[in-house]
């Protein structure tokens, strides 16, 4: 399994799947055949995630084959990354908690037998330390195995789930702070407070298609307690009226300009930003923060031939910029810490539509927001 790090692949994939196997994804969706049979699921996630392709161009190509009928499991998976997003961003003390949580944990575990043990593939469940040994060879894990992941290293293993999002961040090609942080919550038991996910024997049996057995994890535990609660912090989310001829800042989450909803503006440079690990409290891999680098060169490359001015910048860059500029948000996470650390106050906020109009149906469950499906579609597609 390959993730090319380009849009004209990500395209490809993208059509070859609407054409292919749609038809069939919410039936198949949840098996884990392996990493050589990904044909059920689409793979678009380290795209998606990246803003190489949006979530309207993967919905409206969609409907171009399919009604919205046929359509609405595939729809709904697609809508989840701005549920997710949009519930942290009305909530945005879940994610610096889980930050000072973390920083305490790794201090605890950092000679802990067990978590290195985990870490590198060498626990006693063999389905767990092969999927170890995937998500760091192939950087990417189907949403089911996720899921029986997270629950083991939680309730089988023992581990703090903080540390688990962690491993999942630091080698994911999709890492994303909401989906990420808030899907490790909710296996725990803690974004639905009482209702953690228990990975099963048979279960794991059934959809990896008996590739592994004689599975013994512990299948009856409790929730993960927290006394946390998060009130809703309603921000407002507005964009300016009239763009003035800026210079604008693209972080990693939107690195395909031509798509997004200010590709028709002209601004005086874009800034495409490279993090690389230089202030993240999570460090990703190697690989990882190759594959961000090459997505930003792809990025880049194809500015250059629509002949927009454009640059590569690294994160250190953006606090020496003394003038009034615009960002696309960058969403909560370690580019939006990194702004508001260095208070970089002549940073104004760009913010997607899509967004925008999707966040208000976020203050309370999935099933709440997907009532407003329809009408989402309906404002954009
Ligand atoms: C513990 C845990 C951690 C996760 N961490 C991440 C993460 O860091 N980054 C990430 O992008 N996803 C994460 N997910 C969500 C999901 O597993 C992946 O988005 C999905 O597996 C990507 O594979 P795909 O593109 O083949 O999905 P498909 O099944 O083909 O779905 C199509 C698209 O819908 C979206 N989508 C599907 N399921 C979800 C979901 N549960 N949450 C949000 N979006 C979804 C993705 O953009 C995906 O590309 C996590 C899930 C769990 C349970």
């Amino acid at each position: 399994m390959s993730f090319v790090p380009s849009r004209t692949f990500a395209l490809e994939k993208l059509n070859n799947f609407i054409e292919k196997n749609l038809i069939d994804y919410s039936r198949l969706r949840n098996f884990d055949y392996g990493p050589y049979n990904r044909a059920n699921v689409s793979c678009l996630s380290p795209y998606v995630s990246h803003g190489i392709i949006n979530e309207i161009e993967i919905i409206n190509r969609s409907l171009k084959k399919y009604s919205f009928v046929k359509n609405e499991k595939f729809i709904q998976e697609i809508l989840w990354r701005i549920y997710w997003k949009g519930w942290l961003e009305l909530r945005p003390n879940a994610w610096l908690d889980y930050l000072n949580d973390l920083k305490k944990i790794r201090e605890n575990f950092k000679n802990n037998q067990n978590y290195l043990n985990a870490i590198e593939g060498k626990t006693n469940i063999e389905c767990f330390n092969y999927w170890v040994n995937e998500l760091k060879e192939n950087n990417y894990l189907h949403n089911h195995t996720r899921m029986w992941f997270a629950s083991i290293w939680i309730f089988t293993l023992n581990l703090p789930w903080q540390l688990g999002a962690e491993f999942f961040m630091q080698h994911l090609y999709d890492g994303d702070v909401a989906s990420n942080t808030l899907g490790w919550r909710w296996v725990a038991g803690i974004q639905t407070q009482g209702k953690n996910y228990l990975a099963s024997e048979w279960n794991i049996k059934k959809f990896t298609n008996n590739r592994f057995q004689n599975i013994k994890l512990n299948e009856n535990a409790a929730s993960i307690l927290s006394k946390k609660t998060y009130s809703i912090n309603n921000r407002d989310f507005v964009n300016v009226e009239i763009l003035e001829n800026k210079s604008l800042l693209i972080f990693e989450n939107n690195l395909s300009f031509e798509i997004t909803d200010f590709k028709d503006n002209k601004f005086k440079k874009i800034l495409l930003v490279d993090h690389k690990n230089n202030y993240r409290a999570i460090n990703l891999s190697e690989r990882v923060t190759k594959f961000k680098s090459s997505l930003l060169e792809d990025q880049k490359k194809r500015l250059g031939e629509k002949s927009i001015d454009c640059e590569i910048v690294s994160i250190d860059e953006i606090k020496n910029i003394t003038e009034n500029i615009y960002a696309i948000y960058p969403s909560i996470g370690e580019n939006l810490d990194f702004i508001n650390l260095n208070r970089l106050k002549n940073i104004q906020f760009l913010y997607r539509k899509l967004d925008q109009f999707s966040w208000q149906y976020c203050n309370k469950g999935f099933f709440n927001f997907k009532n407003y499906i329809p009408k989402i579609i309906q404002k954009f597609i």
